[in-house]
């Protein structure tokens, strides 16, 4: 077995890191403060991609655009190795009333991504390679993955010290006694922003609550994704549609409020008036691990050699999970990343400061 390496937190970010050091060899056990996904990676939606694809800098389609390329070969590999179906669908997505489509059409044809206008409307776009993934069933299988190649997950586990010595970490305490490795990696969403004992929490990484609601349909009354002026719906096989989602400043509060859920159930039911005639059978929020521009953090942990982190995510953490573990492992490895690592760095993420939107 290759170095040994002690990954927190155990959402998609974490997850997928330890699949990509077990598949190399690698020792992985995992330490989850709660219980495995049950955080942000269970919240999300599972769209695969950038809502308007063609917004976002560089960096972020860099990974999203590699991710997505990469997907359904990730998500079978994940699904022949634990027996579990995560229900990866390349459903579509329609975005409509978009604002300047040539741009957006321009953006398309020249980063691969097949786009065709609305015969009605130019301004509705049909984004056919769009697909969706079950998150929480994602993170079900990854989980199990993880476990079948050798990984150890300890769930309620708290960070009490680390030791350090000469710019390494030898070791995490914890509640449940001392996790020594050669490696260790930060993965801890929304929370990275704030740090452990003796590790600097990475900058710029702060919760952006987001609340979803969930309706019940018959299988087939919505057949892909739907997007409108910052609403989506996600339909599921089995009939289930999500509608989300909103962008919150709220700290690490996770509670949802009734004027949010009849303002995105009104919303839900332009885009698909018949949900005008049905509640929604649950609401929840999740806390997103926001950063400026979207971009994340990957790479090395700027005070200790063997420290590393991926996180920050935001919007997009389901979405850039497969590309955002091949590139850290790699840098783990010392390995030339497929993707230029500069804007992942921590330095980087230094520089960038939030704006005044979320
Ligand atoms: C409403 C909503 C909709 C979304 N929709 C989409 C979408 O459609 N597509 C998409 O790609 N993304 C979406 N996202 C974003 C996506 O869910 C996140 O970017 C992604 O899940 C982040 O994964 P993570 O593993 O970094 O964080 P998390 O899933 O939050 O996992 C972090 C884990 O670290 C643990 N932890 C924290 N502190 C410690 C500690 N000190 N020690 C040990 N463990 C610790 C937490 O308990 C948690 O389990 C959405 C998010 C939300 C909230």
């Amino acid at each position: 077995m290759k170095a040994s390496a002690v990954i927190l937190g155990a959402g998609v970010s974490g997850l997928s890191v330890a699949m990509g050091l077990l598949k190399r060899g690698h020792g992985v056990t995992l330490l989850e403060r709660g219980e495995v996904g049950t955080e942000s990676s269970w919240a999300g939606g599972g769209i695969l991609s950038p809502l308007l694809p063609w917004d976002y800098s560089e960096a972020v389609s860099a990974l999203a655009l590699r991710s997505m390329a990469t997907y359904a070969d990730w998500v079978k590999a994940i699904e022949a190795q634990s027996g579990k179906i995560a229900e990866y669908w390349p459903c579509g997505m329609r975005v409509l009333d978009t604002p300047r489509p040539e741009d957006a059409l321009a953006w398309c044809a020249t980063h691969g991504l097949t786009a065709q206008p609305g015969p009605a409307n130019p301004g509705d776009l049909w984004l056919p390679g769009i697909a969706q993934v079950r998150n929480p069933r994602l993170v079900a299988a990854l989980r199990e993955a993880v476990v079948r190649l050798g990984g150890v997950i300890h769930t309620h586990c708290q960070i009490e010290d680390a030791a350090i010595q000469t710019g390494r970490v030898l070791s995490l305490r914890t509640n449940q006694g001392s996790f020594p490795a050669d490696r260790f990696v930060l993965a801890t969403g929304a929370w990275s922003g704030t740090g452990l004992p003796g590790l600097a929490g990475t900058p710029n990484i702060r919760p952006v609550r987001g609340q979803m609601l969930l309706f019940k349909l018959e299988p087939g009354v919505l057949e892909s994704i739907l997007y409108r002026k910052g609403l989506y719906l996600i339909p599921r096989r089995d009939g289930h549609v999500l509608a989300g989602s909103t962008l919150e400043d709220a700290g690490f509060d996770k509670s949802t409020d009734i004027a949010t859920l009849q303002r995105l159930h009104a919303e839900a039911t332009e885009l698909l008036p018949v949900l005008g005639s049905i509640q929604p059978i649950r609401h929840w929020a999740g806390l997103r691990p926001g950063s400026p521009d979207n971009i994340p953090v990957i790479g090395r942990h700027p005070d200790f050699e063997n420290v590393f982190v991926n996180t920050g995510h935001y919007r997009y953490g389901v979405t850039m999970a497969p590309a955002s573990a091949e590139l850290l492992v790699d840098l783990m490895e010392d390995k030339s990343p497929v993707l230029d690592p500069a804007p992942y760095s921590w330095q980087a993420a230094l520089e960038r400061a939030w704006g005044d939107t979320l």
